[in-house]
């Protein structure tokens, strides 16, 4: 059976599931739970940059400026809550890899 899930990037994607009917709707709750595949290849390819960089700070904060590209003081906001220690490298990381292409 083909259906569309509403992925948690809030992107379509048409799955197939299989099995007893009963098991379904447990199944669609796990895939919609997923990315879909193109967020899942930018978030990989961003993983594999990230790893990649000499820099690896200044990585996190292009990326970060880059997902509040309409906010001209992101750089700033972002340097003094890595500065207060608000955010740290390790926490900026996270939300960078994990959430920086879901909505
Ligand atoms: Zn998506």
């Amino acid at each position: 059976m083909k259906v569309y899930v509403t992925r948690r990037c809030g992107h379509d994607e048409k799955i197939s599931v299989y099995g007893p009917y009963r098991g379904r709707d447990a199944a669609i709750e796990r895939e919609s739970n997923k990315l879909c595949y193109a967020c899942w290849v930018k978030r990989r390819d961003c993983r594999e940059q990230y790893e990649q960089a000499h820099d690896k700070l200044g990585f996190l904060i292009r990326e970060y400026v880059r997902h509040y590209a309409d906010d001209p003081n992101a750089e700033t906001r972002i340097r003094e809550q890595l500065a207060s220690g608000e955010m740290t490298e390790a926490s900026l990381a996270d939300w960078i890899l994990t959430y920086r292409f879901e909505k």
